[in-house]
């Protein structure tokens, strides 16, 4: 995956391992991967969607900078989930998270 650079800063968020949370969910068809990306500096997140398309290629976008409350209550629930991975997953966290 790309790396992933703080919106306001221009510092290096990356490499994957470093991302606070992320939840992998089921949308229409496709799985989405969603990764949580926090500059210290700037108490923002940055947001990686990664779309891994049924029919073939994956595309990645990238949202933010968000305020960091913005974003606190739906990483502290995807937190909870015991395996984010797992677009199959049913805790409470994909119910919320997923479309
Ligand atoms: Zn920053
Ligand atoms: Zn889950």
């Amino acid at each position: 995956m790309d790396s992933i650079k703080c919106g306001k800063c221009g510092a290096e968020l990356g490499p994957v391992e470093r991302r606070r949370a992320f939840i992998s969910v089921f949308v229409q068809g496709d799985e989405e991967i969603r990764s949580w990306y926090f500059c210290d500096v700037c108490r923002v997140w940055m947001i990686e969607f990664y779309y891994d398309h049924f029919m073939g290629d994956s595309d990645i976008t990238v949202a933010g900078p968000y305020p960091e409350e913005a974003w606190a209550a739906e990483v502290a629930l995807a937190k909870t989930c015991p395996s984010p991975g797992d677009k199959w997953c049913k805790c409470p966290a994909h119910e919320k998270l997923s479309p």
